[in-house]
């Protein structure tokens, strides 16, 4: 090792366990040695290298690289954390009984924010209106984020804000017979809205993810790929790492419109510091299975962005050295999806852009192929399977032999990335690894087990892979020699016990740059 690794650094010996390097030239060691910031090696190097280190006794358990969550709404998902949660609810009841309970603690003037309602949970059927709002909420304005985030139920007091001005392009708004809205505004309606009238501060977007940090670091989390460049996340992620309390790495998205200014500024892929970095571009081709808006081959679904379109921004994209995550649901979306990547593919292939399809949730059998032939990545979410299979069984009915494939993605050689989606999942990387290995997370059979992938799988698409779409697979993603030492301790080698008993492994601490983020040892 280059002998400026060593010297005064702080160094720190972990032994007696099982390292998984996610590396297969080396795939297991029993200690690993840290010199700084960086892994120094593997056993038998430590007493020749580091001076006086630290000694970490693993006592048996496993140490992985830190966990990866490629494709999170962080601020979303931090500041859900203290709004009415609305998930798990099977009836329209139940969920206006829990936003009665909410409002008293909204204080005058202040909105009513909540979110996790589903409808398609609900029995018996039906969709909500204002009027089911109006009567627990009175005159405190309301908006209910759908688990989906595709959908926006609002009350009366709400809906009052817009002054009947509602209507906005790939939007849909619902009404009654008689025309008047119902208070339910799905796709740019509803973030149209919510981006004019409820939109949170700064300040308290930075709160609430400082505290998110520290959740995300106790579930394991080094990196994440954060999805909210839309609502100034690359602001709060910066000043949490000015103050100090940023631990862990972030993959910024920034929203596809703004391609032209980031391009005037020569604000490219990248750029950033060892914490905060801009990544990719965003872009949506369409809509949810949830809300019923993801775009399918039958003709039916919401269009968000055309072919056309997307194919202009990849090319702006490739002008500004910036790659593209587009979402996509429905088989339409992914197959135009596809089309535009391919139609571009000269422009970007040689520049290196490693782009990517958000979800690829549904995928006609003949399109499977093509994110490996094109050499864009599925980023994935491997809990939607499980959480979904009612949902999808219902609404995708004789076509889910193509949904959520994660298998087949991975046999025709496509990149999987696995994210959580909080706050639609939970932010739990390990969560999503065993849904990804189950494919069930209740009592029942696996869900198309024919697409469970291998723990190996699994856990590559948290790591390794999410590093390498961030351009960082040189240096994170896998516990070799030189590469930063972000890793996870977990109470058991995983790899030796029956993938059943996979949910009950816990995390016990996680480091980030050769320092502990979460519950330092000893540990008993
Ligand atoms: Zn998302």
């Amino acid at each position: 090792m280059p002998s400026r690794l060593l010297g005064y650094r702080p160094s720190v010996i972990l032994e007696n366990g099982v390292v998984r390097t996610m590396d297969a030239s080396l795939p297991v060691a029993r200690a690993l040695a840290i010199a700084g910031e960086r892994i120094a090696g593997g056993v038998g190097t430590h007493e020749t290298l580091l001076a006086t280190p630290d000694r970490v006794d693993l006592g048996g358990r496993c140490v992985l690289p830190g966990f990866n969550d490629a494709h999170v709404h962080f601020p979303t998902w931090a500041l859900a954390q203290r709004q009415v949660r609305l998930e798990g609810t099977t009836s329209l009841e139940e969920t206006v009984a829990r936003v009665a309970s909410a409002v008293d603690e909204v204080q005058p003037g202040r909105w009513l924010r909540g979110t996790g309602w589903r409808s398609g949970d609900w029995s018996p059927a039906t969709e909500p209106t204002r009027q089911d709002l109006d009567r627990v909420t009175g005159d405190t304005p309301t908006a209910l984020m759908a688990r989906d985030y595709h959908s926006l139920w609002l009350n009366t007091a709400a809906l009052a804000h817009a002054n009947g001005n509602l209507e906005v392009p790939g939007g849909v708004i619902e009404r009654d017979p008689s025309g008047e809205p119902t208070g339910v505004l799905r796709e740019e309606c509803a973030w149209h809205f919510r981006d004019l009238y409820v939109r949170p501060s700064e300040d308290e977007l930075v709160d609430a993810s400082r505290e998110g940090v520290r959740i995300a670091a106790a579930r394991g989390v080094t990196a994440v790929h954060d999805k909210d460049g839309w609502l100034g996340a690359l602001a709060v992620w910066q000043r949490l790492r000015d103050e100090g309390s940023l631990t862990l790495r972030v993959w910024q998205s920034l929203p596809a419109e703004k391609v032209k200014e980031l391009a005037a500024l020569d604000l490219r892929s990248g750029f950033g510091d060892d914490l905060v970095r801009v990544g990719y571009l965003k872009a949506f081709m369409d809509g949810t299975l949830g809300s019923q808006t993801a775009r399918l081959l039958d003709g039916s679904g919401v269009q968000i962005t055309s072919r056309e379109t997307l194919a202009e921004i990849i090319r702006a994209g490739v002008e500004a050295q910036l790659p593209v995550a587009v979402h996509a649901i429905g088989d339409l979306a992914n197959r135009e999806a596809l089309d535009a990547f391919e139609e571009t593919r000269d422009l970007w292939h040689p520049r290196g852009l490693r782009q990517r399809i958000e979800h690829a949730q549904l995928l006609a059998p003949e399109d499977v192929g093509r994110f490996a032939e094109l050499g864009v990545a599925a980023s994935v979410q491997f809990s939607h399977a499980p959480s979904d299979r009612d949902l999808a069984d219902r609404l995708w009915s004789g076509r889910t032999s193509g949904a959520y494939a994660y298998r087949s993605l991975r046999d025709t050689g496509a990149l999987l990335a696995n994210g959580s989606d909080a706050p639609i999942e939970e932010l739990d990387p390990w969560a999503g690894v065993c849904a990804g290995v189950l494919r069930t997370v209740d009592e029942r059979q696996p869900w198309h087990p024919e697409e469970r992938l291998t723990l190996e799988e699994a856990l590559q698409a948290t790591t390794a892979n999410p590093a390498w779409l961030a351009r960082d697979e040189h240096r994170r993603g896998k516990l070799l020699p030189g590469f930063l030492a972000d890793l996870v301790v977990l109470d058991r080698d995983p790899f030796q016990h029956p993938a059943e008993e996979l949910p009950s492994v816990q995390v016990v601490a996680t480091m980030l740059g050769g320092r502990w983020t979460h519950n330092p040892p000893p540990w008993d």
